[in-house]
């Protein structure tokens, strides 16, 4: 699938729409879930153009790789998400219903989340 550059969280990273952002460095943006499904609820995204963990894990460097999973760890840490525990989830593609086409990490906490997924 290719990447499409009119994607909303694309247009996040232009500065064309606005984000509750949490956490910025190089390679990485994180910022707050529109739609919360629990008490922190936040998403963590490269600044590269990659449509999904297929993606990403396939063609992103190093260097970014390793900014991605520093800044979950140290995002769950400042949102004092370590101690009491969170989960991060990704979706790719159809199966997964991933709503939007730029990779992202959601990590979530603040509350007992139960089990991992549903079998609806
Ligand atoms: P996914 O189904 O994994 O693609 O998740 C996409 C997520 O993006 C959903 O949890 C949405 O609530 C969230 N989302 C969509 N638009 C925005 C936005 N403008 N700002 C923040 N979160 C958004």
């Amino acid at each position: 699938m290719a990447y499409d550059p009119s994607n909303i969280f694309a247009r996040i990273l232009r500065g064309e729409i606005p984000c509750r952002k949490v956490f910025e460095d190089e390679h990485v943006l994180a910022f707050r879930d529109i739609n919360p499904q629990a008490p922190v609820h936040i998403l963590v995204i490269p600044k590269g153009a990659y449509v999904s963990l297929d993606d990403f894990s396939a063609q992103a460097s190093p260097a970014e790789i390793a900014a991605l999973v520093r800044a979950v760890g140290e995002i769950a840490r400042t949102q004092g998400l370590a101690e009491s525990g969170y989960r991060i989830l990704a979706n790719h593609g159809a199966d997964s219903h991933q709503e939007v086409p730029h990779f992202h990490v959601h990590v979530f906490g603040g509350r007992p989340l139960g089990r991992m997924i549903s079998k609806a």
